[in-house]
């Protein structure tokens, strides 16, 4: 029986206001496997009240050991229950096992990361000209921070800010997609589970409606948005109003560059990584491979034939290497993508519609596609698709790879792959993009710094970064001159 979930409000569960609820349907099959409540513009403003209240009486007053004691209890407990969380984010986004599972230990060991920072932020004594003023630069967090989320990895998007602010001090209210919420849901209970005052964790659920409720309130301190430009657009314009400080995670159309110094084989397997993996549902998706001519036809081979091997299924299974589109709506704006490369004359090399076959029947699997021969300026490389559709394009020399990859709104990855050192870091300085890997591709860390640069986004998770971004400076000057000083002239 499909399991009701319920929002996280004030240290307590109950239902939506309004008594409405989302059906959670799994991408695999299309049944409804959950309700999820849909939390009403009053839900979201009793949580934010909460929050509040919970910060000034309890969690400002709450020492950084302890803060560090509860994060890492709450690693502990998802690393106890990471199998079945595992699954239950497997059957929300169609996401496969083999990722979901890794993700929940990587949550966790992130949940340590910053549990180990909580009692390290310690600020600076900053020598000034003036020998008889001490100034202390101290590190104070927001308050009560909102955090809105996208549907492709709820926990690991979720793990990117919510343990940093919480062991900077602040308290969060978290709004997952509207596509796959559950998980989120689950994070909550075991944030209570670990013993976190009321209101200090909060979930509320519903779609754009609530996301706006939330980001657009001036209770709250501090925005931390991942989702897409557009509606990043619109929480920064909602921030804007409210002067409230937003931190934006947004997409990507990253290239993913192989010269033909490049180690082939590895490079081969870089590529294949950065587009089907997670089904190229990824904000870091390498959606553009820019080759060579010297390895080109090569590589569009290799890769059509490793492509057409790719085990799609039931995303439950550890075999299976491609799990769904994780909804309905992405599904078909994946197929309306692979539509319009084809009217603008890509070569398909592989895929091209819909999957079918044994097993695949009711899912919204889409083949691995790949079109070669594509123009940057063509849909299919200019627009993010977010889903599992590779434009190639072929280059020359070094300078025209670097143009192409920077000729794109956005800067959130790339992929460098050439055994000739110099080049490397010529291009790891010419790439304009807040990640770049050098001969891999989709690797992270709890400690390396993420975040996008142009419409990609501003700020960062992860590492030092990460807690940074949670946390504003007060600047304290204590004189001890004794000195009668002249009121009406500033003291530099
Ligand atoms: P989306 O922008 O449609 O939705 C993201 C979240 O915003 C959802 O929770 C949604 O309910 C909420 N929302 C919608 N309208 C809102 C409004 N007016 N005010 C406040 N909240 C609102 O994005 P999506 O389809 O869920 O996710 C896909 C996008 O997320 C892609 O562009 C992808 O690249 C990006 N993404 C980025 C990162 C990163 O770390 N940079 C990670 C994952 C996904």
């Amino acid at each position: 029986m499909a399991e009701t979930y319920q929002l996280f409000i004030d240290g307590k569960w109950r239902d939506g206001g309004d008594g409405e609820t989302m059906a959670a349907v799994n991408p695999y099959n299309q049944e409804v496997w959950a309700h999820v409540p849909v939390a009403s513009a009053g839900d979201v403003e009793e949580a934010i009240a909460a929050a509040r209240r919970a910060f000034d009486t309890t969690w400002s007053k709450t020492s950084p050991g302890e803060r560090a004691r509860l994060l890492n209890k709450v690693a502990d407990l998802l690393d106890a229950d990471a199998d079945r969380m595992a699954l239950l984010e497997t059957t929300d986004n169609g996401k496969v096992i083999r990722e979901t599972q890794n993700q929940m230990g990587y949550a966790a060991r992130i949940f340590r990361y910053y549990a180990a920072w909580a009692d390290k932020m310690h600020g600076d004594v900053v020598p000034l000209d003036q020998k008889d003023t001490l100034d202390l630069a101290i590190r104070e967090p927001y308050g009560v921070v909102a955090c809105v989320t996208a549907w492709n990895s709820p926990v690991a998007i979720l793990t990117n800010t919510l343990p940093a602010a919480l062991a900077a001090g602040n308290c969060v209210i978290l709004k997952p997609s509207e596509h796959a919420s559950v998980t989120t849901l689950e994070v909550a209970k075991l944030c209570d589970k670990a013993g976190f005052p009321a209101g200090v964790v909060q979930v509320v659920t519903g779609a754009g409606d609530t996301g706006a409720a939330l980001t657009g309130s001036k209770g709250i301190d501090k925005i931390s948005f991942t989702g897409s430009p557009a509606v990043g657009r619109m929480i920064s314009a909602a921030a804007g109003a409210n002067l409230k400080p937003v931190t934006m995670e947004l997409g990507g159309k990253s290239p993913n560059i192989v010269f033909d110094d490049a180690d082939f084989d590895r490079a081969l397997i870089g590529a294949l990584a950065g587009i089907f993996g997670a089904t190229g549902q990824t904000c870091i998706a390498g959606s553009r491979l820019l080759v060579q001519r010297g390895v080109y036809d090569r590589m569009v081979e290799g890769l059509a034939a490793r492509a057409a091997q790719i085990r799609m299924g039931d995303p439950r299974l550890p075999e299976t290497e491609m799990g769904t589109a994780a909804n309905e709506p992405q599904f078909n704006k994946i197929l309306s993508f692979i539509e319009a490369a084809k009217g603008d004359g890509a070569r398909l090399a592989a895929g091209g519609k819909r999957a079918d076959g044994p097993g695949l029947e009711k899912g919204f699997f889409i083949e691995p596609t790949i079109f070669a021969d594509v123009r940057n300026d063509m849909k299919v490389a200019a627009e993010e698709i977010f889903g599992p559709v590779l434009s190639i394009i072929p280059f020359d020399e070094e300078e025209e790879a670097v143009q192409i990859a920077n000729d794109t709104p956005y800067g959130l990855a790339s992929g460098v792959w050439s055994q000739d050192i110099n080049r490397c870091m010529r291009m790891m300085r010419a790439i304009k993009s807040g990640v770049v890997w050098v001969n891999t591709y989709r690797v992270a860390a709890p400690q390396a710094p993420f975040g996008g640069m142009k419409d990609s986004g501003f700020g960062r998770v992860r590492g030092e970064a990460g807690i940074l971004e949670f946390m504003q400076t007060k600047t304290v000057f204590i004189d001890f001159s004794g000195d009668k000083r002249d009121p009406f002239s500033m003291k530099f």
